[in-house]
């Protein structure tokens, strides 16, 4: 038998809706929906032995249960059937143990999930693939969708494209113009998505994709879209098979629509209640200065002596960053972030543009090769270490949501001083000429240099 599992109103709005079901928000409250999951169910499937034993199996084993999303494939979406699933291989990324860069900045134990070493180079291929299944599935059972559309600050859009074109459905996606790096905007193109530039910002785009979604044939692939959050939380149980199911004590995540948090969140919480881990880490949201809102909130929380509440949430309007994948100032997923950050005794941090760019330089130097969000995890850690909220016998956990390799444009402008403060870890080419002799007598006197 396979365990079941509904959209379900986060406001507790008693309904149970069919995973089919073209359904964006809760129709009686308008509050987002989540995917909820038979747990007793699942819990007489197997034990938590049972479990682990089950999802290593899968890993390493055939196409396409090996992915890391779905070697996890009753834990995140029972209804699809194994023909229907689109996978790019995705998941399965490394917990690189970041040694050199904990000793840098005195923590004894670092590790950087690796999510951007996926095939289009951010985490949102976990999410991408979970949606993409769903919609091949709906389409099997006769679902009248002529296209899947997203708002996007590039990644989205680029993952989106990617497993559409897999799939053969039709892809429309709304970027905000100029505001993206052009690997993110070559991407939808390349796949033959309808790339549509909108003279606006992210949150922009988001009002705009929500009145497209109202056409049912034209189905909705933005994180509030709660079928991506399942993909997204197999996040947490990665990090714990690569833990040998030891949980860290703290995990960083960038968060800019607060999707990922929460499905981080979620992954271990559902974990638990499998009985697969009995304790919960702490969580840490690292916002850019400039689209930091719910920093803003938890701030005001903090310093009304309450816990975070939506009521201390405004909306900003977030300013250029160059985390651009998280410059957003109307997170669609707040209320779940809130609830993570509750349930996972949770932090927010923020990271000023100086701060990230000099936290992802660091991390380069240390053999990581950071994009800019993960620059705002890693400059967060910094900050909490030196506050002695993250203590140096700690086990941390950063997300790496993106390959540098997408942000080229930042690293370039930092690289080549272009940036508007000073790089601290700038490394320029070395202009030379191209008489042997000349050359080695230059590469010493500069390893002279270097050593004095
Ligand atoms: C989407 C994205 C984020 C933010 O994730 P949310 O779920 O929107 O909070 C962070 N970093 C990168 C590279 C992203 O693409
Ligand atoms: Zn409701």
């Amino acid at each position: 038998m396979r365990p079941n599992a509904w959209f379900q109103c986060i406001r507790g709005c008693p309904e149970r809706h069919p995973l089919s079901a073209i359904l964006y928000r809760c129709p009686r409250c308008d509050a987002l929906l989540e995917v909820a999951h038979d747990l007793a169910a699942l819990r007489e499937l197997a034990d938590p032995a049972g479990w682990r034993a089950r999802i290593a199996g899968r890993r390493g084993g055939a196409w396409p249960l090996q992915s890391g999303v779905w070697s996890a494939h009753e834990l995140v979406q029972p209804h699809v059937a194994e023909e229907h699933i689109v996978s790019l291989g995705e998941g399965n990324s490394a917990l690189l143990p970041a040694a050199r860069h904990a000793a840098s900045i005195g923590l004894g134990e670092l590790y950087v999930k690796q999510c951007g070493t996926s095939h289009t180079g951010s985490f949102k291929d976990l999410g991408m693939t979970v949606l993409v299944s769903s919609v091949q599935q709906m389409i099997a059972d006769g679902a009248p969708i002529r296209a899947v559309v997203c708002a996007s600050t590039g990644d989205t859009s680029a993952a989106l494209a990617a497993y559409g074109a897999a799939a053969g459905i039709p892809v429309i996606v709304l970027l905000p113009a100029g505001k993206i790096s052009a690997a993110q905007l070559l991407q939808p193109l390349a796949h033959g998505a309808l790339v549509c530039s909108l003279a606006t910002d992210f949150d922009g785009c988001m009002r705009v994709v929500q009145r497209l979604s109202e056409d049912p044939t034209l189905y909705l692939a933005n994180s509030m879209n709660s079928l991506r959050v399942e993909g997204q939380k197999t996040i947490a149980v990665e990090i714990l098979q690569q833990l040998g199911w030891e949980l860290p004590e703290w995990v960083l995540v960038p968060g800019g629509n607060l999707g990922n948090v929460s499905a981080i969140a979620k992954g271990f919480v559902e974990l638990r209640a499998l009985g697969l881990i009995d304790r919960l880490p702490r969580l840490v949201c690292c916002q850019a200065h400039r689209a930091n809102p719910l920093y803003r909130a938890f701030a005001r929380a903090r310093a009304a002596g309450h816990p975070l509440r939506e009521e201390d949430y405004q909306a900003v309007v977030a300013g250029p960053t160059q985390a651009s994948a998280i410059r957003i100032g109307a997170p669609v997923s707040l209320p779940k972030a809130i609830r993570a950050l509750h349930e996972c005794d949770g932090l927010v941090e923020e990271a000023s543009e100086e701060e990230l760019a000099d936290a992802a330089a660091r991390g380069d130097r240390h053999g990581l090769f950071c994009c800019p969000h993960t620059g705002v995890a890693l400059a967060c850690l910094e900050k909490l270490i030196a506050r002695g909220v993250i203590l140096r016998d700690e086990r941390v956990v950063v997300i790496s949501t993106a390959h540098g390799l997408k942000f080229s444009e930042f690293k370039a402008a930092y690289h080549e001083g272009r940036a508007e403060f000073a790089s601290h870890h700038q490394n320029r080419p070395v202009m030379l000429g191209a008489e042997p002799e000349a050359v080695v007598g230059a590469i010493h006197r500069l390893l002279d240099e270097a050593a004095t």
